[in-house]
């Protein structure tokens, strides 16, 4: 590759992604680091990228403290009721002590918050939804990390994390290419923070062919979150915990508004409330969290497959009534409008006015991510004030490799973290890497040449795959020797799809399939290996497919390792289709080694903070 052009740019503070959690990391940088060199890598642009870059119509996490309308030991109970127990609650309180501060930001920031009249507060869509006017959202929030950073580079894919070469297991910055100049960049760097968002389209998705970008999860999230750190053998945790959506059918609208403001409600083809059905069969496979209140988001995924699978649907949103009301039809357009337009338009291809039609719901293919209903993601370190020594290792969401660090969809444990949270973790982050620097921990790096050089050999090698191989092509696309990235991800989505509880099977998956699908995505990996891409774009989609493959792998290994089914609706675990809290109460974690790519898995235990420290009090 020698025609390609190397740029060396050396930092103190390098931020992986500028989405939520990466421009909350990199505006708490500058607050706290006022002299260190900050610089910022997106894969798009920051002024519109993420899962929020068509903006929100809520703020899903924001706790009220002034108005003592929640605290953070409520919404960690929150959070643990709905990921049926399972989540790291030093770093659920963490998230949610701080939280109100930045959306008092992002109101100072001019982002139109919708008011109570009467109150006087923000308008309340549910417990812990406040309304926005919220398609700017994105651009507001880059503003302040454009003013942050010393610089932001858009267009620019990282695909590797460097390593010091002199001290085993720290950091030493990452490496990536821009997509449209093509340009081999290296940043250098004394703390990481990666911020990359979670992993759509490993699944396959319920729309194909023409329609296969329109998922509920944003097309461009990869995976990169996971890949960069795993390949470099840090912790993951929980990473078999994907989640499933219940959303309005083909277009992926959201439903919280509807449920939350218009009181709308679902009910099967036969109008019945199908959820009542399935109370003993759920309570028979997971005992009293059927009874917790409010239903854990899983659970009421399963009632709605177990009633499609019966043939009780299709299932409806019933919003004629609510519609009759002027203002909440006006509402329920507006939600779509500041956030998922597509949901609009579909309806219209269909003929549908909710006003007169009770439109269709779906449940999603399965994604991976750290901040919403679930809790996929790294294992990190939690703060010294909250954190058991299990839970504790110096640094603040600091990974299992030193000075790299993790915010939003990329920390693993802790759930309902939403747009607000992620950017309050991406603040957590920076506070503490700078402190890492400043501690000196990250004195004496040293990244040679040598091991950025050997990176680009890897990275380029797609085009080189492409050049070589397109002369044996006869006919159509189909070549002998090397496979494009849409024919890998097609095959990476049939595996995950077919052994590891996608569509296909209803979720469904056991251990002989979860083997199996192991098997097949390793020799996934070889092939990938000789994937071709013919121009700088394509060079892009074989390194999405490439993260995605990896967290696929681990996706898989942790799915094999807990034997319960701890979430119905999901996934399921055909063979132990039981919750089991005595031996499953716990954390999984996994590792995989770099040198020999093998995974090793562990248990760690679910310490409930919270209500022990109540507990504690009270004696
Ligand atoms: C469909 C949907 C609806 C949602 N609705 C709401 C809501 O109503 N209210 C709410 O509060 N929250 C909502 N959320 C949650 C919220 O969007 C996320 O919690 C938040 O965006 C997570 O922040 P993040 O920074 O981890 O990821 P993102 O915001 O997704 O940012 C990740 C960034 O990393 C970049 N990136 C990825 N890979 C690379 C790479 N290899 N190199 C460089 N850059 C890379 C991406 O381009 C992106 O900009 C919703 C999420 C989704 C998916």
């Amino acid at each position: 590759m020698a025609n390609v052009k190397t740029h060396v740019e050396e930092s103190d503070i390098l931020i992986i992604g500028g989405g939520m959690a990466g421009t909350g990391a990199t505006f708490e940088s500058r607050h706290w680091g006022r002299d260190l060199k900050i610089v910022c890598v997106e894969k798009a642009n920051i002024d519109r990228s993420g899962a929020v870059a068509q903006g929100l119509y809520a703020i899903n996490c924001y706790m009220g403290m002034q108005w003592d309308e929640n605290q953070p030991e409520d919404h960690v109970r929150y959070a643990r009721n709905d990921l049926m127990g399972m989540v790291r609650e030093d770093l659920g309180y963490d998230m949610a002590r701080h939280v109100d501060s930045t959306v008092h930001m992002f109101d100072e920031w001019g982002l139109p918050m919708m008011k109570n009249e009467k109150t006087g507060r923000y308008l309340r869509e549910g417990k812990w939804q406040i309304m926005i006017h919220g398609e700017s959202y994105k651009p507001i929030v880059a503003e302040a990390a454009k003013k942050s950073a010393n610089k932001i580079y858009n267009r620019i894919m990282i695909t590797h994390l460097l390593m010091d070469d002199e001290k085993e297991n720290r950091i030493g910055g990452a490496v990536g290419f821009n997509m449209r100049t093509g340009d081999y960049h290296v940043f250098k760097a004394k703390a990481v923070i990666v911020a990359a968002g979670g992993a759509s389209h490993i699944f396959k998705p319920r729309a194909v062919g023409e329609g296969m970008g329109r998922t509920w999860y944003a097309p461009w999230s990869n995976g990169s979150a996971y890949a960069l750190p795993i390949a470099v053998g840090a912790k993951m945790t929980q990473m078999e915990n994907r989640i499933v959506l219940c959303r309005f059918k083909d277009g992926y609208g959201p439903v919280g508004a509807y449920f939350l403001h218009l009181k709308t409600y679902t009910q099967n083809a036969n109008g019945e409330n199908y959820e009542k059905k399935w109370y003993d069969q759920t309570k028979s496979l997971v005992g009293e969290y059927i009874d917790h209140h409010p239903t854990p988001t899983c659970l009421r995924n399963h009632a709605f497959i177990q009633e499609v699978q019966a043939g009780g649907g299709p299932i409806h949103m019933v919003t004629k009534e609510a519609f009759q009301d002027p203002h909440l039809e006006t509402v329920g357009w507006e939600n779509f409008l500041g956030m998922t337009v597509g949901q609009a338009v579909v309806w219209a291809s269909q003929n549908i006015d909710p006003k007169y039609t009770n439109p269709e719901l779906t449940t999603s293919e399965p994604y991976v991510m750290g901040s919403h209903a679930t809790c996929s993601g790294a294992w990190v370190s939690g703060p010294e004030d909250l954190s058991p020594p299990e839970y504790f290792w110096g640094y603040n969401r600091m990974l299992t490799v030193d000075g790299l660090f993790g915010a939003g969809d990329t920390v693993g444990g802790s759930a309902h973290k939403f747009s607000s949270g992620s950017f309050t973790e991406g603040r957590l982050a920076a506070k503490a890497a700078v402190k890492y620097i400043e501690d000196k921990k990250a004195d004496g790096i040293k990244v040679s040449e040598k091991q950025y050089k050997d990176l680009k050999e890897v990275i380029y090698k797609p085009l080189e795959n492409y050049t070589v191989g397109r002369n044996e092509i006869t006919g159509g696309t189909v070549s002998p020797s090397y496979i494009s990235p849409i024919q890998g991800l097609q095959r990476l989505q049939r595996i995950m799809d077919e052994y590891v509880g996608g569509i296909a099977t209803n979720y469904m998956t056991n251990e002989n399939m979860l083997n199996r699908g192991l098997e097949l995505l390793k020799w996934l990996e070889e092939d990938l290996e000789n994937v071709g891409a013919e121009d700088y774009h394509q060079l892009m989609r074989a390194w999405e497919l490439k993260h995605r493959t990896i967290t696929s792998q681990c996706v898989t290994e942790h799915t094999k390792f807990r034997e319960e089914t701890r979430w119905p609706g999901y996934y399921y675990r055909g063979d132990h289709l039981k919750l089991d809290d005595d031996n499953w109460h716990c954390l999984t974690v996994s590792r995989r080694d770099p040198k020999t790519k093998k995974f090793t898995m562990e248990k760690f235990p679910v310490y409930h903070i919270v209500d022990e420290k109540k507990e504690k009090k009270a004696s």
